[in-house]
């Protein structure tokens, strides 16, 4: 049923774009009108989703969704045209109708709930899932009863088999505990409420710890210990999980620093990746500089990815690993086996790690088929080499039964539970004690017997390092600063030529833009750990500067320090020889584009040929003092020409027109007369100031040819 509206103008604005049914403002009014019209009539409200448009609209595009969401459109129009019932579009691919009750007891309405699509050559079914508010209680606002049939279809959202939910007071509850943790969240962010439990992961031979899955809990002031599973997919559904999953990946990158910077072991973490932050493109550089921020090597935090988000996304998802994988993460694949998925998709997928399910742990020992599965699982990611881990693992029974299936990583309460930082840290600590063997990174401190070797002067080593030949010493990247920390006598003969008369370092901070370039060096000796080789144009105490070839190793460090070796060469005198051919290729060239090249000087009154092309047999340096070169001049010009050319006689004449002339050239046109040949000819006046003070004035004749 429609109702008619009495402006046509309105039109427009009444119903939807796309699919030509009302629009959310209108199935508003319009029921509203048609509840009031009938007050008597039991009418209950439907509100609808379609299941994985998302992924409809990733796998056929948005124009095949856009088509899948007019055909359902036209499936309401089709099915309601003769019930007393509104129905309109809510937004995305959320579908509403006020329906008497009558229709939805006696009619076969289900069938509103599924739609297939014809591609042209295959046809698909897509289905929904919706939730039933009965309206009982006409003064609430209608929002809120959407809101009711809203909270009925959310209890069955993930539950495929159920094609719709009748609302009740309970599910009334869930959404108003809902709206109250979205309020709350901001805060809790603030006051750290949300607190990272780790769980430790064990290597299945001898139950060694080898990694850690971080899990989040939210300790609420009031309600105590809420889980993940509570709170999470209510983010997911707001967007605030983004600000979640990033505020638990920096806690645990502080933890693996603060680990690292005080010389403590300390294992790899893995944490956990929404599905949703797959939609968002800046997720795996967002990873990428948290870690940064931290200073830390990218295999102490991995990540895991669950298998759903793959399911929902399998482009984004292929392309965040791949990524994350070119940015040197590991990546688990988590709650493997669950269901959505199979494994063929492994194949596309470059993952390091299978987390398989727990839920194959529990159909063990009921069923033989569920540990064939597990068997094949486990083998099939053995030849592709992957290693798995099991999560949920409870009992000795089971570990035992994974060891026998070479599972390689084992997880769950038989070892440890998930715990609070201070108690992992605690235990990190006490097994690093007892064990010798531990699969831990600790800090790749440096030994200390380097530092020694500098230190003593007496040393055979010390001796050898002071006296070597050419310069070289030691630096310290700390904390962003640059620091040198030890240099040889060949360094200050090298950079000061001279011997220092004590040994005293030089702590005068590198300058920029000498500083940067100097970190970014030791960065890529570090990084590509190889010698890294580099001129540097070197500022000296006294504000000089000194060109250097530098050789630079990296030794060693923690966290966020690092210390290099160097190796320096003075290289001026190669550098002037440089700077010199340079300059002579340079003058050749631009001495080639003239034929003849004279500098003017006004102070000693002569006119000195710098420069003549092959064909003329004049020595260049001969010098004509001026009287002698005019009166040449007036042998080879025509009259009115050498009258444009005595512009050259009188400086302050030629400086003014220079100067009115914005190329700064003076070019003067007149005709050569040769002993052979009349030559069209011009020429070119040029003033250079140098910076000395002196003025230097240059004409260039060239033959118009
Ligand atoms: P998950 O990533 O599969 O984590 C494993 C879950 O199994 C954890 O539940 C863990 O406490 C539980 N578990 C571990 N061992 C056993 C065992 O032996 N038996 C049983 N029955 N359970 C075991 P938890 O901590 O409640 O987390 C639930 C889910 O919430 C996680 O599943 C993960 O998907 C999600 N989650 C947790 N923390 C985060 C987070 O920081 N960000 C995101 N996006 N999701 C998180
Ligand atoms: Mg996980
Ligand atoms: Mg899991």
């Amino acid at each position: 049923m429609r109702f008619t509206h009495k402006t046509a103008n309105k039109q427009n604005m009444l119903y939807d774009e796309l699919t030509g049914i009302y629009n959310q403002q209108s199935f508003f009014e319009c029921t509203s009108y048609m509840l009031e019209e009938h007050p008597d009539t039991s009418f209950c409200l439907i509100y609808w989703n379609i299941r994985k448009f998302r992924t409809t609209n990733d796998l056929f595009g948005w124009e095949a969704g856009d088509q899948i969401l007019v055909q359902w459109a036209h499936t309401l129009q089709e099915v309601l045209k003769d019930e007393l019932a509104v129905y309109g579009r809510l937004d995305h691919d959320n579908f509403l109708c006020c329906v008497t009750e009558d229709f939805i007891q006696n009619s076969d309405w289900t069938k509103l709930g599924e739609i297939s699509y014809f591609t042209g050559e295959t046809e698909y079914h897509f289905y929904s899932c919706c939730g039933l508010y009965r309206i009982t209680d006409l003064t609430l606002p209608l929002s809120n009863m959407i809101d009711k049939a809203r909270a009925a279809m959310e209890t069955i959202k993930n539950n495929y088999m159920a094609l719709y939910a009748w609302y009740d007071e309970s599910m009334w509850n869930a959404l108003l505990e809902e709206q109250r943790m979205n309020t709350e969240f901001k805060t809790a962010i603030a006051e750290k409420q949300f607190k990272v439990y780790y769980q430790p992961i064990c290597r299945s031979s001898d139950g060694l710890i080898t990694s850690a899955e971080a899990l989040v809990r939210w300790v609420h002031p009031t309600k105590g210990m809420i889980s993940p599973g509570t709170f999470i997919p209510l983010f997911e559904k707001n967007g605030f999980i983004s600000i979640l999953d990033r505020y638990v990946w920096d806690e645990v990158c502080a933890m693996q620093q603060s680990r690292l910077d005080q010389g403590l072991a300390t294992v790899p973490v893995s944490v956990n990746v929404s599905r949703v932050e797959f939609y968002n493109p800046a997720l795996c550089d967002d990873i990428r500089n948290i870690v940064k921020r931290h200073n830390l090597s990218p295999d102490l935090l991995k990540i895991e990815i669950t298998e759903s988000a793959y399911a929902d996304n399998p482009v984004q998802v292929q392309e965040a690993v791949k990524k994350l994988h070119s940015y040197g993460f590991s990546v688990l694949m988590d709650d493997f086996g669950s269901g959505y998925s199979s494994l063929n998709m492994l194949k596309d997928l470059p993952i390091d790690v299978l987390k398989i399910d727990m839920r194959f742990l529990d159909n063990l020992d009921q069923s033989q088929k569920a540990s064939i599965v597990l068997e094949s699982i486990i083998r099939l990611a053995k030849w592709m080499k992957l290693s798995v881990v099991s999560e949920g693992v409870e009992t000795k029974k089971e570990w035992d039964y994974l060891r026998s299936v070479e599972c390689d990583a084992v997880q769950g309460y038989y070892f440890y539970r998930p715990m609070p930082q201070e108690e992992y840290i605690a235990l990190l600590d006490k097994t690093a004690a007892n064990s010798t063997n531990l699969l831990f990174h600790t800090s790749t401190e440096f030994d200390d017997s380097i530092m020694d070797i500098f230190n003593q002067t007496n040393t055979m080593e010390s001796v050898l390092f002071y006296s070597m030949l050419g310069g070289m010493g030691l630096l310290e990247v700390c904390d962003g600063e640059i620091e040198l920390i030890r240099v040889n006598n060949g360094y200050y003969e090298t950079v000061y030529n001279t011997l220092p008369r004590e040994r005293k370092i030089l702590n005068r901070p590198f300058q920029e833009p000498e500083r940067s370039f100097l970190i970014e060096q030791c960065r890529i000796a570090k990084d590509e750990a190889k010698i890294q080789q580099f001129q540097l144009h070197h500022r000296r105490e006294d504000d000089t500067y000194v060109w250097l070839n530098v050789k630079l190793r990296h030794l060693g460090g923690s966290s966020h320090r690092s210390l290099f070796l160097f190796a320096i060469d003075n290289i001026e005198e190669l550098k002037k020889a440089e700077r010199e051919r340079y300059v002579t290729n340079y003058s050749t060239v631009l001495l080639k584009l003239f034929d003849r090249v004279y500098h003017l000087d006004y102070a000693a009154d002569t006119i000195e040929l710098l420069h003549a092309s092959g064909e003329d047999f004049i020595e260049p340096r001969t010098q004509y003092s001026s009287a002698d070169f005019f009166k040449h001049l007036a042998e080879v010009t025509a009259p009115e020409d050498l009258e444009k050319l005595k512009i050259i006689k009188d400086k302050t004449l030629l400086d003014e027109t220079l100067e009115k002339q914005h190329t700064n050239c003076l070019s003067i046109h007149y005709m050569f007369r040769g002993n052979v040949a009349v030559t069209d000819t011009t020429a070119h006046f040029f003033k250079a100031d140098l910076p000395d003070g002196s003025e230097h004035y240059l004409c260039c004749v060239k033959k118009n040819v």
